[in-house]
């Protein structure tokens, strides 16, 4: 079992801050932002490449309700999900950082040399 699917079934404990049927979010151990939340999907879905457009939909409003319930909806905030090993993704289980509480970082991908991506 995966290690989110772990927290999904409460053998690893971590800090919830909504959940339903369908979806949890809770936040990330290791925060990159003031608030950095973890979105999953309760059944498992390795990446965000093999999620069905209907999971999406739902997954799109839950992600909303995190930004309402860590109110950084009006103050905005970033949306970031990892694919596979040249996207950086540690744990094979689809989930989407929600960053906000501070005006975030965007340098390297507005670095002028293409060459230089970190
Ligand atoms: P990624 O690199 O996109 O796969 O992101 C995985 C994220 O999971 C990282 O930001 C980690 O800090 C986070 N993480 C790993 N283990 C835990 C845990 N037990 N509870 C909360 N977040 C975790």
């Amino acid at each position: 079992m995966c290690l989110f699917c772990k927290i999904i079934n409460k053998e690893i404990p971590s800090e919830i801050i909504l959940e339903d049927d369908d979806f949890m979010a809770f936040h990330d151990i290791n925060p990159k932002a003031p608030v950095h939340i973890l979105a999953i999907p309760k059944s498992h879905v390795d990446s965000f490449s093999e999620v069905s457009s209907s999971m999406m939909a739902d997954m799109t409003i839950f992600i909303q309700n995190v930004a309402k319930e860590m109110d950084i909806e009006k103050s905005g905030y970033r949306v970031i999900t990892n694919i596979g090993d040249n996207g950086g993704q540690e744990v094979k289980h689809l989930h989407f950082h929600v960053l906000g509480g501070a005006k975030l970082a965007w340098t390297h991908l507005s670095d002028s040399n293409p060459k230089v991506f970190l």
